[in-house]
């Protein structure tokens, strides 16, 4: 691709937010695979033409225009989206406009580099004349990913609350494949079977979403449990239980983080992942967290036009959190059980693990916020193991591995740190294979928290 190097900060306020998704194609990157499908099946069934990219293709890509500072999940989706357009040219030809699209990066105002991607891109795009007319559609944590603007307003309650409902399903997706695949009967047999159920639950989402006929969707989720079931061979004796936490991004997608569970797996684990949902209940709570304190410090001034602002928030943010943490109970009430699927943590219980100990705060935000905690919820729980899964140099992860490993004695469950970039680091398989087996040796010693 041609670039012609041109840095220009306007074409952030015009080109980066929130556009209408009315007659163009929603490009949404992959993270997590079933997540992402989940979430393009469920804007589809409200009329948007939504697609997941494919990822990872457009590697040197990302490389080629990135300088090796950026965090590792930055490049890798530098390198999707031009490597989507380049073949969208391709296929197009002349009918290729760059505006028939909207590329979906979301962001956050946290302390971290998550709030620059977007921009960043933006300048990337920006340089690449046939590309500048590429919008960027961005959500934002700062309003709770509020999809307002997006599509006409009376339907953004609806889409928002089928968007989440589709995240938790997909946690239980992803959680099922683990589940199995430590037991499958037949090599090979669980990826094919999940790779077959998560395009049912597009359908599902595509019919169903729309209507919030949650229900319906529960059904054919509860009769691709009991298919994945039969996948399990029961003289296969239970193995060490591993929690996984890190960044959302490499701890959720296979090829960053080089497949560790599988890897894991291959060792004698069965692995449990932070959930996606967990992250939306975290900005969810986070909102209203510091809608309390700002209403708390206009009470004090007696600033009561501020207070009723704050009040307002309150019971925004509030409501959307119990909706939230109300939906996924449901889902894991009826689903959990059948096959033992690990519930997750919530995250005012995880902030109160903080507080115990003092060990971090919800002010400094981040996935710490989550992760340390975590960790320590895993090793309580009665897990075997835990594994920290982020990008090289990602600060909220070095910062949970910094407060984390003084702990570890105490805690008294095996820990790895797994950073990850481009490269392969020649000592890792050594690494995971000592770590499992002090896993083993946890797991013959205290046995594994019961399903
Ligand atoms: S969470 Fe880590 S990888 Fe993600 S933007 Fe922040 S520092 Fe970078």
């Amino acid at each position: 691709m041609e670039s012609k190097k041109v840095v220009s900060f306007k074409s952030l306020n015009k080109t980066v937010g929130k556009f209408s998704l009315k007659e163009r194609t929603f490009l949404i990157p992959q993270m997590n695979r079933i997540g992402g499908h989940l979430l393009a099946a469920t804007f589809r069934g409200f009329g948007i033409q939504a697609k997941v990219m494919d990822t990872y293709k457009g590697l040197d890509l990302g490389k080629e225009y990135t300088s090796g500072k950026e965090c590792y999940p930055c490049q890798i989706t530098t390198g999707d989206i031009l490597y989507f357009m380049k073949k969208e040219k391709e296929r197009l030809g002349e009918a290729f406009d760059p505006d028939d699209y909207i590329y979906f990066m979301p962001e956050s105002s946290g302390p971290c580099r998550f709030g620059m991607y977007n921009k960043y891109q933006r300048i990337i795009l920006d340089s690449l004349p046939d590309l500048n007319r590429l919008k960027i559609g961005s959500l934002t944590t700062d309003d709770g990913y509020s999809l307002s603007g997006l599509i006409d307003s009376e339907r953004v309650s609806d889409l928002r609350r089928s968007s989440y409902f589709s995240v938790v399903v997909a946690d239980i997706l992803d959680r099922l494949l683990w589940r199995i695949r430590p037991y499958e009967r037949e090599p090979g047999s669980t990826d094919a079977f999940i790779e077959h159920s998560m395009h049912r639950m597009e359908d599902a989402f595509e019919k169903h979403g729309p209507g919030k006929k949650f229900d319906q969707i529960l059904d054919e989720m509860e009769i691709i449990i009991k298919e994945g079931k039969d996948l399990v061979d029961p003289a296969i004796p239970k193995k060490p239980l591993i929690g996984m936490v890190g960044e959302i991004y490499v701890r959720s997608h296979v090829h960053a983080n080089q497949d560790i569970i599988r890897l894991l797996e291959r060792y004698g684990g069965e692995v449990v992942n932070a959930s996606i949902a967990e992250w939306m209940n975290y900005t969810s709570y986070d909102r209203l967290r510091d809608a309390k304190i700002a209403f708390r410090l206009s009470m004090k001034q007696l600033r009561f036009g501020l207070m009723k602002e704050h009040l307002k928030k309150i019971f925004g943010y509030g409501s959307e959190l119990y909706y939230q943490e109300f939906r996924q109970k449901k889902v894991y009430d009826r689903l959990a059980a059948q096959i033992g699927i690990v519930r997750d943590h919530k995250v005012g219980h995880l902030e109160e693990v903080l507080r115990e100990n003092d060990l971090f705060s919800f002010d400094a935000g981040t996935e710490a916020c989550l992760s340390i905690p975590g960790i320590v919820e895993y090793a309580r729980e009665g897990f075997n193991g835990v594994v920290n899964v982020y990008p090289f140099t990602c600060m909220p992860s070095t910062i949970t591995s910094s407060i984390i490993k003084p702990m570890m004695e105490q805690l008294d469950i095996p820990y790895l740190d797994t950073p990850y970039d481009a490269s392969i680091q020649p000592g890792r398989e050594a690494a995971i294979r000592t770590f499992m087996y002090q896993a083993h040796q946890h797991f013959n010693q205290h046995g594994r928290k019961a399903a």
